[in-house]
């Protein structure tokens, strides 16, 4: 019975872990889709151009074969990477492709904090974590509304730790996704983070998102915490563990007042 048991913990793991990699790439295919979509109508009523739609389109594409890289990595056993990571640069990097996953409707911000910490992650997953919170914050501003990515250093200490049961104390960088969505109801925020969970229609919503970035930030030894109120809007912080081996190996940055990305 014990072996069952085992068995059918192997099976749902393994579920889980199918249903997010689906989950992603139906995000990157969505993306994909959208942006040869506009390229084709452009091409056929013969006016606009189409390059950024095929760059995106290949973007899209491109981390689709990343993502299949990682994952055969993983059939492999081989671990997850883990690198010293400048967070700035990576939300930096995501712009563009964030910008129009969001659409026309929904401006996006980004206040990223100068001499931010390094942290140590797997950087494909630290994406994708940030491309499913994205997902949600659009999904829930469907008549338009203002996203904000932020990033900042915080330092817990105990006292902040007691009060927030979830949250160790230590230095942390933290990533924070906020919309001025639906927001979530109480018994909502509650529920998710479970895998499978999701308020969107079938065939909308797989309920793997939150789940996913739950997993992942539990295995790089972070936290990640809703905030959310219905009507207002939801802010999800991503808190990840700095890496004190940066300050060593890396150059600072120099220090400057958090600004808003150009
Ligand atoms: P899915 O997006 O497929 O439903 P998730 O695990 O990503 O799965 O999200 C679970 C549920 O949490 C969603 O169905 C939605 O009800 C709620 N949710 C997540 N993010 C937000 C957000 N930014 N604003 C409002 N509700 C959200």
């Amino acid at each position: 019975a014990e072996t069952q048991a085992r068995q059918a913990q192997k099976m749902e793991a393994v579920g889980q872990l199918t249903g997010g990699i689906a989950h992603d790439f139906n995000n990157m295919l969505a993306i994909i889709i959208g942006s040869l979509d506009v390229a084709r109508r452009r091409l056929a009523d013969g006016r606009g151009s189409i390059g950024t739609y095929l760059d995106l389109a290949m973007e899209g594409a491109q981390r689709g074969a990343a993502l299949t890289q990682r994952l055969l990595a993983f059939s492999r056993q081989t671990p997850l990477t883990s690198e010293i990571t400048d967070v700035n640069g990576l939300i930096r990097g995501m712009e563009d492709l964030l910008r129009r996953s969001l659409g026309e409707m929904v401006a996006l911000e980004c206040v990223l904090s100068g001499g931010l910490w390094r942290t140590r992650v797997d950087q494909g997953q630290l994406e994708n974590a940030i491309l499913n919170l994205v997902v949600n914050a659009r999904d829930a501003m469907p008549s338009g509304g203002r996203l904000t990515i932020e990033t900042m250093n915080a330092h817990l200490d105990d006292a902040y730790a007691r009060a927030h049961a979830e949250v160790g104390p230590g230095q942390y960088v933290v990533v924070a996704v906020s919309d001025t969505g639906e927001g979530m109801p109480p018994e909502v925020v509650a529920r998710a983070f479970d895998p499978f969970f999701t308020t969107k229609p079938t065939g909308k919503g797989t309920g793997l998102g939150l789940s996913q970035v739950y997993g992942f930030v539990k295995q790089s030894g972070g936290h990640v915490k809703i905030y959310s109120e219905a009507g207002r809007g939801t802010s999800v912080k991503l808190y990840l563990r700095r890496e004190m081996m940066a300050d060593v190996a890396v150059s600072p940055s120099p220090r400057s007042e958090a600004s808003p990305i150009p």
